[in-house]
């Protein structure tokens, strides 16, 4: 199969459609990270996603709605607080996690009685979604365990050869997946950790709890407890104030004949002059949307990518925090 990359025009999403609704898998872009997109009611379709990705059949899919979609239509809204959440924060970065009424079929829910919803706020998104009016599933478009794909030349790199299509809609700006929040109890529960944090959220209902994922528990969103993200080379993650340690590594790739890079926030790059970096930024938003693309440049041309961890977890921190001790951890 050719896979061909298109900019997002009127031609691109009519040719996008037909792929989908001919049950087809394409990739599409999101503010998130980018996403291998088919019709959420099509199993046919569904069961194509898990066998490209290679993703665990336990692992659910997130269903993405276009902003005028009345989410009624595929879930019961149990929880009151549930609409203010939905009033501030859609579209963007958080998915919900509600009761299902089953629309979406039982492959992308994996067999469970909820259905986790979200409205991209990324224009070509909205585009498509709005020229399918159905709830479109889509993982991160990258073979199962690797690195999200946040540009088209990513997911052309894992999934060249077995999707027709995928729509251009430039870098995504967010970098990080979307905050899973469930819904469906007396107060919400962060599934997983983004770019909605728990403080954003504490500020619409004011308490919302964080799912700890302990070895051995039964786990509410089984995607927390895979490998994940992680870039093709070696990589090691050390604290910021192992200075000495972070060098001595490097030093030791070196002499073995590797090209280490340290990838760190930009503040943090100031003690490594002279290294190989991978400078993640400044602010929170700024690292979490360098995180990804600087793991996928690392690992063309690393044996060993030594990541740093960040010197707090607060805000999106959390976020960028739980990624990079998958991926580098
Ligand atoms: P991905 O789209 O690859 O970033 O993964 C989607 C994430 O959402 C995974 O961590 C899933 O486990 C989680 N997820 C999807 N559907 C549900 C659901 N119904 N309940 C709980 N978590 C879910
Ligand atoms: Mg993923």
């Amino acid at each position: 199969m050719v896979t061909e990359i298109k900019k997002i025009t009127l031609e691109s999403l009519l040719e996008a459609k037909e792929i989908l609704f001919s049950s087809g898998v394409i990739g599409m872009p999101t503010e998130t990270v980018y996403g291998l997109a088919a019709i959420g009611t099509d199993s046919e379709a569904v069961k194509k996603i898990f066998e490209i990705k290679g993703r665990p059949s336990d692992n659910p899919l997130i269903a993405h709605v276009h902003k005028d979609y009345d989410l009624e239509k595929l879930i019961y809204i149990d929880q009151e607080y549930a609409y203010k959440l939905i009033e501030k924060f859609m579209p963007g970065p958080l998915t919900l996690v509600f009761r299902s009424k089953g629309i979406v079929c039982k492959e992308a829910t994996c067999g469970g009685d909820t259905l986790a919803i979200r409205m991209p706020s990324h224009k070509g998104a909205q585009e498509l979604l709005k020229a399918v009016d159905m709830p479109i599933v889509a993982p991160s478009a990258n073979l199962s365990k690797h690195t999200s794909p946040v540009t088209a030349e990513h997911v052309y790199a894992d999934l060249n050869g077995k999707i027709p299509l995928i729509l251009d809609g430039g870098k995504c700006t967010g970098g990080i997946e979307s905050t899973v929040l469930d819904v469906t109890s007396s107060h919400p529960r962060i599934l997983r950790a983004g770019l909605v944090t728990k403080e954003m959220i504490e500020e619409v209902v004011g308490y919302c709890e964080i799912a700890e994922h302990k070895e051995g528990d039964k786990v509410k969103s089984p995607g927390v407890k895979y490998k994940h993200y992680r870039p093709k080379c070696e990589t090691l993650l050390f604290k910021e104030n192992e200075i000495k340690e972070i060098k001595k590594a490097y030093q030791e790739e070196v002499v073995s004949g590797g090209k280490p890079y340290i990838m760190c926030s930009s503040v943090f790059a100031k003690n490594f002059e002279g290294f190989n970096l991978l400078q993640l930024g400044l602010s929170g938003e700024e690292i979490a949307s360098n995180l990804y693309d600087k793991l996928l440049e690392g690992e063309k041309v690393a044996t060993l990518i030594i990541g740093v961890e960040m010197p707090s977890e607060d805000g999106v921190f959390m976020g960028i925090m739980n990624r990079l001790r998958k991926s580098c951890g």
